[in-house]
């Protein structure tokens, strides 16, 4: 198919423009959108046709539900059954618009494709002003998983998304680098104590400020391989470069001394990607050393991994070595990505 690719300015949006876009939507087609998290692939969410569009552009598996983005709270409301109750309210409050999902009873208006046929719905509230000028154009919610080939590293540049969805959309809204750079937090808020199915923006430390340091805790699943997860998405292959990606963790020292070790041994270090912090990149002579930014800027670092694991792709290396940082704040969510990215596939030393 024909994509139009039209670059949008967020300080000045172009409304001409995107009321194109937001007619493509009504009309049931694919738009992709910049978004604070990452870049989303867009359809209209109460729609089960729209819906399919997005499964089958990126090739996602039908049993991995979709987050449906809303511009309001009235919005929200509309996909449920019952009113939320305070907790809800307060974490709307606090983090809306923002990088957290509430997972929702749901009502029947949401299509079973939505949600992989659960009995709920994740939703959330983009702190993005084109995402949620187009939703209000639009004026129906919006279903947007990342916008990337299904397994690769979600986009965080305009150009990724071209690469991976030119030809299998209808149009792509081109703007700047997502600022934020991993995904939302997905946050179950059926039991007493709330419990994070995936960590992303929102830390851990910042939902305790609201809910109280018991008030919520990390699913038990989120560092591993699982057939029957929570959370859906969580059991499948995510953010995969070409090359093999090995994590390296332990004491900072051990970490530098066994990647050079890999790279001295080696016979083909120039095919030997290494990601790292600016802290430790001038040790790694030989190989493509890419740093994800400063270990005491891990939001930042954060905000880089996609991208970093696409240039390895793009430079062509075939096994990639990565340090392990530090799992507090944005490093959480910084490492569940980089472990689903390596398949779990780390070495202590
Ligand atoms: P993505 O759209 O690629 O960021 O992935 C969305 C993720 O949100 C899915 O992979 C699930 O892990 C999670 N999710 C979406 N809907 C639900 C739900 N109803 N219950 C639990 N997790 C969900
Ligand atoms: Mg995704």
């Amino acid at each position: 198919m024909n994509t139009e690719i039209v670059e949008l300015n967020e300080q000045n949006i172009d409304i001409e423009q995107l009321m194109r876009a937001a007619r493509i939507i009504v009309n049931l087609g694919t738009v992709v959108l910049p978004t604070e998290t990452v870049y989303g692939l867009g359809a209209n969410a109460l729609s089960s046709i729209a819906v399919n569009k997005i499964f089958l552009a990126k090739g996602r598996p039908a049993d991995n539900p979709l987050i449906v983005h809303v511009c309001s709270v009235k919005m929200m409301e509309d996909l449920l059954d019952e009113p939320i109750d305070l907790r809800s309210k307060k974490l709307i409050d606090a983090f809306w618009p923002g990088p957290l999902t509430l997972v929702f009873k749901r009502s029947d208006k949401v299509p079973l494709e939505v949600c992989a046929h659960l009995d709920t719905v994740a939703i959330r509230m983009p702190d993005h002003p084109i995402a949620l000028k187009l939703i209000e154009l639009a004026n129906v919610p919006i279903a947007a998983p990342s916008a990337n080939i299904s397994g690769k590293p979600s986009p965080t540049m305009a150009q990724h998304v071209i690469q991976d969805m030119d030809g299998r959309v209808d149009m792509i809204i081109s703007a700047d680098r997502s600022r934020i750079g991993v995904e939302s937090t997905v946050l179950d808020i059926s039991s007493p104590v709330a419990i994070i199915l995936r960590p992303g923006g929102v830390t851990l430390e910042q939902l305790q400020k609201v809910l109280g340091k018991d008030g919520v805790m990390l699913d038990n699943m989120i560092n591993s391989v699982v057939d029957k997860p929570r959370s859906p998405g969580m059991k499948y292959t995510h953010y995969a470069p070409n090359a093999t990606l090995q994590i390296v963790r332990g004491k900072r020292e051990n970490i530098i001394s066994y990647i050079k070790g890999e790279i001295q041994t080696s016979s083909t270090p120039n095919l030997i990607g290494v990601l790292c912090s600016d802290e430790s990149k001038s040790e790694y002579q030989g190989a493509h050393v890419i740093s994800i930014g400063s270990v005491h800027r891990l939001d930042q670092g954060a905000a880089n991994l996609f991208a970093v694991l696409r240039e390895f792709d793009q430079i062509g290396v075939d096994m990639i070595f990565a340090e392990a940082f530090a799992e507090d704040e944005m490093g959480l969510a910084l490492m569940n990505r980089l472990k689903k990215a390596a398949g779990f596939n780390i070495v202590d030393v």
